[in-house]
């Protein structure tokens, strides 16, 4: 007979608030192993006495079959001396100092749950707040670690009777799921008109959706923040939304109860259909049908939809399918527009009065606020364009050993990353760093992440440019707390996003395609039309865009039609009256731009492909003037047919993209009467085509096969997928993003893992 042996099992990723010591329990009483397990300041750790087999078919039970919200980065197990114990128990939580576990992302209501929210029988039935250790609120609960119900903001609700004994039983699937509540003694709903309590729990429910079906806008409290829904289907209540939000012309995003009602807006392929259901619960972007029910003023001019289904009880409660009752609903983010979304529940009063005719709130109190997530599918797989709800404070590997750094990140679309060990924490999306409560967001949210996961950053990494207010609040640091400073140049960090995603530990440079709207480059003009070969400790400016002047800076953004006049001015094509920019502008309007232009007053140089796209857009007649960054483009991306097969020419001369021919071949197709659909397709051939002879001219020059492609302009679903697919039509190796944002949402971490790299060498 073999003897019993006794091994201690460190356990190591996100093991807590996830099940895993009843799991633990489970199998190691099935295997019949004694000794206990905690959960450590670090992880999870067991000891268990046996026999051999049988620790065996444990160790591999874990590994195999983990609980659904689990995430081990890794198992060490030690052979002990022999001990004996008489059962298998749970003990105590032990902390250190100074030691820290990953914190969970907020996670769907499960379906164990959802069968209880609508069983009569269950004590919990109709109840807005039912959760249990594989669902429900975490990160946004969360103060401080270890994750214990003290440290949540669920500490003000006393467990009753009956909430106690199932967190205590480690066969209970409520067992120390930190936010478990009940009708009796957990949070409440209530539904307000202006500053008056109408109602509570399912009256205030019933009000609420009564509320929506009249047409009305409601402030619904959520998990990470407030939003603001309405019947999506209800043209009057969508342009009342629209005008009250002051937000002109951006989607919202939508709500549906189940696949089923999704599926009547819009194609959903099996990949997207995993995407909407998967445990995150992201906004999709799907490919719409045209449907004549849902409102126009939804997504103007986008050939997408953004379409989440419900990751809380209360949104099944508020969107259950009855007769009457709207399929869709907006949902978009409770906030005027631009401003960071609402949270606390006297702020959200003072900023959505405006707004909404009523509110449907609650009495937990959010600790952190998050965003909803936004995704996409590319290729069959997730590509995430805001990366949020669900998935931060998920860290990604970060295999380069280091005293631990922050990154500040970008202007807009700020996140910032902090490292500790192999692990880096990429924050939930920020926003635009352009007034105080985004900036001051973007404080709070450092100083916590620095709390909750203990660290305190020896480097700070930032963006080259000295006015962006995450660069300034870097160098205030480094300066004050006497840390190490690294300055980033913008279109690197892209590329380094990308390696880093796909490749962390390449050491041979590549090709980066790095394609966006704004960078500052090293030789202080704006970039945006980069092809740099590089890795993460270096690259060197390989080709660009040949820069023309960017009139004014932000005003030409806003006004497509500047852009598209400087182009044609910098490629010496006259302003024919019969150009529809030409037309746009008013004569005195023209004269101060030529005067601009011709004097080079206040007009910088830039290779921005994204200002490239705004001219293209709006030579071709999309539109003129934009409401938000981007939307010449989009606008113009959704116009493509796929079975045109021309293109534009650019030229390639020394290290420059010029694109003078690509000018005068549209201008020709334009006077000859060429459809918008015709030239806007021709265009994103054009891009695509022009990324592969680049390509192959390196290839000859240094023999590099392998692409990254990186940056904002990859948002463009169909200029990303007709790329890949030439690339890899002609054999390069093609590395594009999946769970770091191309946009300037994955910038902090392309930073990190520069600061990294840079030190290293
Ligand atoms: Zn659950
Ligand atoms: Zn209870
Ligand atoms: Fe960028």
């Amino acid at each position: 007979m073999v003897s019993n042996i006794t091994v201690k099992v460190k356990i190591r990723g996100v093991v807590q608030g996830v099940g895993f010591r009843p799991f633990i329990y489970h199998i190691a009483t099935h295997y019949d192993l004694k000794g206990w397990v905690l959960n450590s300041s670090n992880g999870v750790e067991i000891l268990v006495t046996g026999n051999p087999n049988s620790v065996k078919s444990f160790l591999d039970e874990i590994k195999q079959n983990p609980p659904t919200l689990a995430r081990i980065d890794s198992i060490e197990t030690n052979q002990e001396i022999y001990q004996e114990f008489r059962s298998f128990e749970i003990r105590m939580s032990e902390s250190k100092e100074g030691e820290f576990i990953p914190v969970s992302p907020d996670i769907c209501t499960c379906d164990d749950c959802l069968q209880e929210l609508i069983n009569p029988a269950d004590r919990r039935y109709r109840y807005p707040f039912i959760n249990c250790t594989n669902c429900g609120p975490r990160f946004t609960i969360i103060q401080n670690i270890p994750y214990d119900r003290p440290l949540t903001t669920m500490s003000e609700f006393e467990m009753c009777e009956d909430c106690k004994k199932e967190y205590e039983d480690p066969e209970n699937r409520r067992f120390h799921a930190q936010p478990i509540a009940c009708p009796k003694c957990g949070p409440h709903i209530s539904y307000f008109i202006q500053n008056t309590k109408v109602a509570e729990n399912d009256e205030a429910l019933r009000l609420a959706r009564k509320s929506i079906i009249k047409g009305e806008i409601l402030a619904i409290k959520g998990l990470g923040g407030y939003h603001l829904a309405c019947n999506a289907t209800d043209h009057e209540a969508v342009r009342k939304l629209r005008n009250r939000k002051k937000r002109s012309d951006k989607p919202f995003a939508l709500m549906a109860y189940s696949l089923e009602q999704v599926s009547r807006y819009c194609e959903i392929s099996v990949d997207e259909k995993n995407l909407l259901e998967s445990i995150e619960r992201p906004i999709v972007l799907l490919d719409r049908k045209y449907n004549s029910e849902l409102a126009l003023d939804v997504a103007p001019g986008q050939r997408s939809l953004g379409i989440m289904l419900p990751y809380t009880p209360l949104h099944y409660l508020l969107l259950e399918p009855e007769t009457g009752f709207p399929d869709l609903l907006v949902m978009t983010s409770g906030n005027m527009s631009e401003e960071p979304i609402a949270y606390q529940d006297d702020d959200a009063e003072i900023r959505l009065n405006s707004i909404a005719d009523s509110y449907l709130i609650h009495n937990r109190q959010i600790q952190m606020r998050v965003d909803d997530s936004v995704t996409r599918i590319i290729n069959d797989t997730p590509f995430i364009l805001r990366r949020s709800r669900g998935y931060a404070p998920n860290s990604f590997p970060f295999p380069y050993s280091n005293p631990s750094i922050l990154a500040t990140g970008a202007e807009l679309k700020n996140t910032f990353c902090l490292t500790r060990d192999n692990l880096a924490f990429l924050s939930h999306h920020i926003g635009d760093l352009e007034n105080l409560e985004t900036y001051n967001a973007f404080e709070e949210s450092i100083t916590h992440f620095e709390k909750l996961f203990r660290i305190d950053p020896k480097i700070i990494a930032c963006d080259l440019h000295p006015n962006y207010l995450a660069t300034r609040y870097g160098i205030a640091r480094a300066e004050k707390e006497n840390k190490k400073l690294l300055l980033i140049q913008h279109h690197h960090a892209h590329l380094a996003a990308c390696i880093a995603e796909n490749r962390p530990k390449l050491e041979s440079p590549i090709i980066g395609l790095c394609f966006d709207g704004t960078g500052l480059g090293t030789d202080h003009a704006i970039w945006g039309g980069e092809v740099l070969i590089g890795k993460l400790s270096q690259y060197i400016r390989r080709f660009h865009l040949k820069y023309v002047p960017l009139p004014g800076g932000d005003v030409t953004i806003r006004i497509p039609a500047r852009m598209a006049l400087t182009h044609l001015w910098a490629n010496n094509i006259e302003w024919d009256p019969s150009f529809l920019p030409a037309q746009d502008l008013c004569v005195e309007e023209k004269n101060v731009l030529r005067t601009q232009l011709t004097k080079g007053i206040n007009s910088p140089p830039t290779s921005s492909m994204g200002r490239l796209f705004d001219a293209i857009a709006s030579f071709i007649g999309v539109r003129q003037r934009v409401n938000y960054e981007g939307q010449a483009a989009i606008e113009m991306e959704s116009m493509v047919d796929f079975s045109i097969q021309d293109y534009y020419s650019f030229n390639l001369a020394n290290d420059l993209i010029d694109a003078e021919p690509l000018w005068n071949q549209i201008v020709r197709d334009f006077l000859a009467n060429a459809s918008p659909t015709v030239m806007a397709s021709k265009f994103h051939n054009s891009v695509s085509q022009l990324c592969l002879d680049i390509c192959q001219v390196i290839k000859k020059e240094s023999g590099i096969t392998t692409v990254a492609l990186s940056g904002g302009v990859w948002q463009n679903k169909v200029l990303i997928k007709k790329t890949i697919s030439l690339l890899q039509q002609n054999h390069f190796e093609v590395l594009w993003h999946s769970k770091i944002p191309t946009n300037d949402g994955g910038i902090a971490f392309g930073q990190a893992c520069i600061a990294a790299n840079t030190i290293l060498n």
